[in-house]
């Protein structure tokens, strides 16, 4: 590899999840449902109906377009992309090539990959309809309609990431900026992410602002997790490492692959000399649509708080390390709880230290999600007013904390229950402190012969009065005032 460096472009596929309805048709947009029952006849192309353009997937395409620096449209435009599959009733998809401009052009992405920034550039994003989804079975295959018509984003970038840390890193920071920006959930565990993989290699000392240097591009299709994309790169790099050393890369054809998660590899499907003449044309059942400036401007105004300004804000307003605000935005889920807790007073250091320490750790060891867990941003708010205030001790805090995450018990009745409140009564401990040095002259008098660490041993003594609820920095500054009285 020393002589070598990998060239990666992404192609990722996002559904947009936030629609009332699919792309072009009035059918849920949703696929959870029983198989083919959320079906339109516009899905699967029957004579005679029109696709009709969703606003609300254009809104969210633009604000994408937006947020990754493209350049948008002036006019709107579909184009008709003809392949037969059986996943795809119409016999065509309504996408978006780059011939008239899709809703993004020539933008860039700029994120963090262990540590240090990379910008990417991107070439391109269009919006376009999902295809139907199929189950593969011993005795034949089953194809669920449902998912026809939703929409679903494309972002094309250019070959610009140099590992499958990078590549990976880059897909996750997509993926938080989809779901801040309420354009979709982005979760692969739902099918709604998936990615083309393009690997090649180059010799380190060549230009490679220059294409011709670059190696002979390798598509794998298909990948849905992220964990794949990473051991498909890393998988790709050494198979075309082994050819290189056999001196047989120059002879390999660009080529589609698939990544095969069994066998932890990539297989040949098709080579370039196959591949399939898509006839594209301008799609003739919707007319192009002017995108005006009032419209776009209305847009901009309208994205919201990205995770690298929430964390940015973290740092600069409340103090937080760079590496806590990290894991604070990381999902917005958990962001948006600390926000909250914040919002209802609690100290923003401290929350952070709960949320980060604490919750995180524990629903990981739970098995839990944040959506399953009884802990909510006012009884963490609550509990971290009952430490600061010294009502109950740190480690008392914990104890309730690991509590009120599954018991759906408040802080307050949890610290009533195990009698924990601490006495924080400053009249009461003067009182019991008195009561102590009554029981104990022969004490005082080693005190007043300069044996003053005696405070601790009378400080104690309150501690067992009290049956360990009287707040021990308060005893023991009591004590200290009061013996010197005698
Ligand atoms: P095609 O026309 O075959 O679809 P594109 O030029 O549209 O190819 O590129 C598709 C993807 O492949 C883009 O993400 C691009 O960055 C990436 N790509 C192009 N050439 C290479 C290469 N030599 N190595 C790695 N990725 C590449
Ligand atoms: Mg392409």
């Amino acid at each position: 590899m020393d002589k070598y460096k990998v060239l990666i472009g992404l192609e990722m596929h996002c559904e947009i999840s936030e629609t009332k309805t699919k792309v072009f048709s009035g059918a849920e947009n949703s696929y959870k449902e029983q198989a083919n029952s959320n079906i339109r006849p516009v899905d699967m192309a029957f004579p005679g109906t029109l696709p009709v353009v969703n606003k609300e997937a254009v809104r969210l395409s633009l604000m994408a377009s937006m947020i990754l620096n493209c350049t948008q449209p002036e006019y709107l435009y579909f184009e008709r992309k003809n392949y037969y599959y059986p996943d795809l009733p119409k016999g065509f998809q309504i996408t978006q090539e780059t011939k008239p401009a899709p809703i993004g052009s020539y933008g860039s992405l700029t994120f963090e990959c262990n540590g240090e920034e990379k910008t990417v550039r991107i070439n391109n994003l269009h919006l376009e309809e999902d295809a139907a989804s199929s189950d593969h079975f011993n005795e034949g295959s089953r194809i669920d309609y449902n998912r026809a018509g939703v929409p679903l984003l494309e972002l094309v970038t250019e070959p610009d990431l140099r590992s499958a840390d990078e590549a990976v890193a880059f897909l996750e920071t997509m993926r938080s900026i989809y779901q801040y920006a309420g354009i979709s959930e982005a979760d692969s565990k739902k099918g709604q992410v998936r990615c083309d993989v393009n690997v090649s290699l180059m010799e380190k000392d060549k230009d490679e602002t220059d294409p011709n240097n670059w190696g002979t591009k390798i598509e794998i299709k298909n990948v849905n997790s992220f964990g794949g994309v990473r051991d498909a790169i890393n998988y790709e790099i050494e198979r075309q490492l082994d050819l290189i050393e056999d001196g047989k890369y120059d002879e390999m054809p660009q080529q589609t692959r698939r990544w095969d998660e069994e066998s932890g590899t990539t297989k040949f499907m098709r080579s370039k000399v196959d591949a399939i003449d898509y006839k594209y044309f301008v799609e003739p059942n919707i007319p192009k649509i002017k995108l005006s400036k009032e419209w776009l401007e209305e847009i901009r105004k309208q994205i919201p708080r990205l995770p690298n300004q929430r964390k940015k804000e973290y740092i600069d307003e409340y103090g937080i390390s760079n590496y806590d605000a990290t894991i604070l935005v990381k999902e917005k889920n958990v962001s948006d709880f600390y926000e909250e807790t914040i919002k209802l007073g609690a100290d923003p250091k401290s929350a952070s230290n709960w949320i980060t320490t604490n919750l995180l750790g524990s629903l990981n060891k739970l098995d839990i999600t944040m959506e399953e867990m009884t802990l909510t941003p006012a009884k963490l708010a609550e509990l971290i007013e009952l430490s600061s205030s010294n009502k109950i001790s740190s480690k008392q805090a914990k104890e309730v904390f690991a509590d009120i995450l599954t018991s759906g018990k408040t802080p307050k009745e949890i610290v009533k229950e195990k009698g924990m409140e601490q006495m924080s009564d400053t009249e009461e401990i003067v009182r019991i402190a008195n009561e102590v040095l009554d029981e104990n002259p022969d004490v005082i008098e080693q005190y007043k012969k300069g044996r003053t660490n005696v405070v601790d041993y009378l400080t104690g003594q309150i501690m067992k009065k009290t049956r360990g609820t009287a707040n021990p920095t308060i005893a023991r500054s009591t004590m200290a005032l009061e013996i010197e009285k005698r």
